[in-house]
């Protein structure tokens, strides 16, 4: 969305208590930057009622103790607005289940076409088949062609000469005979509805009848997304939306509108051009994109339920203490692969997305295993007195671990610098160089 929320949160995060005025002018500036945003009208106002209503009830205001509460609840809120859970694809009791995708030109249909085949194909085993149906231009069909070789799946073309439906017919009737799980339609878009348009997709539809009817729509579009949404969904009647085209400048406030006005779930995102960048849409983490700040009640959420309190106590205790050895720091492993992958982690942290090459961190699963098997090559004695660790002993460790010593010697290094964060943290600073400890 916009710097206006993510200032007013901001504002909010920075006081302790909050009055019912504080509430007001929050609210104020949540209509502004939604409306900025392209939020539809109808949306906003609803939305901005249910937050103050919670906020303002009784719920917040007489056992307020931080400002947290409230962002918390607008986090709720426009979780909820988003659909609340992830909605799974739909899947046909019987092979295959067909999967239609609609919406206008150049929304990304044919590329996510690709995207959703390449993953169910990396994910599930997937044998999809996808057919050519958009016989408009030429070079669409090329271009579906192109991505089939790119992911190694087939595809079912008849050139432009013969009508979508009876494409659609013959590649049904091939996939029937192959036995492909998933049969994929990519069908032509227009620059603005019409009904030969909408007649097409209304006859193909009747003969595929498909398990998914997927309308793709551009997130930079904005507002015009929305209509076309609504329109897409009163003729086809749509069983889920794909929103594009996310890594661009917008930051979602296309999605909170889509979902409100048409009632249908979202289900995937792209996130870019390359035929790996689509996710699964997550209302959660939807919500914390539009509010600026990451996921970071998701982390909160997410630390609390996972992270055994008592286990965090005694680290804590070490930290004051100075006392964090080799055993906490792979404890500290541990609890992080309990959480979830690492890559989520770290979008999950507020500002890690704006530190540019952020979103190119990998972190190596392989790599985590590499530095417990260092330090299980460790004596006891080693791993809680790293002062011991003389040349001698990491070479020692080198080798009983499989590793060179240089390795071991960033592995200590890495492990310096988590302790030195650790005691960073345990005295109330953000620490500078979080990633530090992600390796
Ligand atoms: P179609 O006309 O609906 O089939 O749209 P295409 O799949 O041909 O996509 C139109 C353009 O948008 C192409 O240049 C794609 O590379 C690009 N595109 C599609 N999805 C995304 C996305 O998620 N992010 C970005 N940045 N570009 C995308
Ligand atoms: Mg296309």
């Amino acid at each position: 969305l916009t710097e206006r929320l993510q200032d007013a949160m901001k504002k909010l995060r920075r006081k302790g208590k909050i009055t019912e005025s504080d509430v007001r002018e929050m609210m104020r500036e949540i209509r502004l930057a939604l409306l900025e945003a392209d939020v539809n009208f109808n949306v906003v106002k609803d939305f901005t009622k249910r937050v103050s209503d919670r906020a303002v009830g009784s719920e917040v205001l007489d056992t307020l103790t931080s400002a947290q509460q409230i962002v918390k609840i607008v986090d709720e809120e426009l979780t909820a607005t988003l659909g609340q859970e992830a909605v799974p694809l739909n899947k046909s009791p019987k092979i295959p289940t067909v999967i239609m995708v609609s919406g206008l030109q150049g929304a990304g249909k044919t590329t996510f076409v690709g995207k959703l085949a390449n993953f169910l194909k990396k994910n599930n085993d997937a044998r999809p088949l996808l057919i050519a149906g958009d016989v408009y231009r030429p070079a669409a069909i090329e271009q579906l062609k192109v991505i089939g070789q790119q992911i190694d799946v087939p595809v079912f073309d008849m050139g432009t000469d013969v009508s979508p439906v009876e494409i659609v017919r013959q590649g049904m009737a091939l996939a029937q005979e192959q036995k492909n799980d998933y049969v994929f339609i990519d069908t032509a878009g227009r620059l603005h509805i019409d009904d030969v348009l909408m007649n097409e997709l209304k006859e193909i539809k009747e003969l595929a009848t498909p398990d998914e009817i997927l309308l793709v729509v551009d997130a930079m579009t904005g507002q015009d997304a929305v209509n076309v949404a609504e329109s897409f969904n009163e003729q086809l009647s749509i069983t889920g939306v794909v929103v594009t085209k996310l890594d661009g400048d917008t930051r979602g406030g296309a999605a909170l509108s889509i979902r409100a006005v048409t009632g249908k779930p979202i289900k995937f995102v792209g996130t870019g051009e390359k035929l790996t960048d689509i996710e699964v849409f997550h209302p959660d983490r939807m919500s914390g994109r539009i509010l600026g700040m990451g996921d970071m009640l998701t982390l909160i959420e997410k630390a609390q339920q996972d992270y055994d309190e008592q286990k965090a106590e005694e680290l804590a205790l070490k930290m004051q203490e100075n006392t964090f050895d080799f055993n906490d720091f792979i404890e500290q492993f541990d609890q992080l692969q309990n959480m979830g992958s690492f890559e989520d982690i770290i979008k999950m942290i507020p500002g890690m997305n704006n530190i540019p090459g952020m979103d190119k961190v990998q972190i190596d699963p392989k790599d985590i295993e590499r530095k417990k098997a260092m330090v299980y090559s460790m004596t006891p004695e080693e791993r809680v007195n790293p002062d011991l660790l003389n040349p001698s002993r990491r070479r020692r460790i080198a080798a009983g671990s499989g590793n060179s010593v240089v390795q071991v010697n960033q592995m200590i290094k890495q492990f310096k610098e988590s302790k030195k964060m650790m005691q960073q943290m345990s005295s109330g600073k953000m620490p500078a160089g979080m990633d530090q400890m992600f390796g």
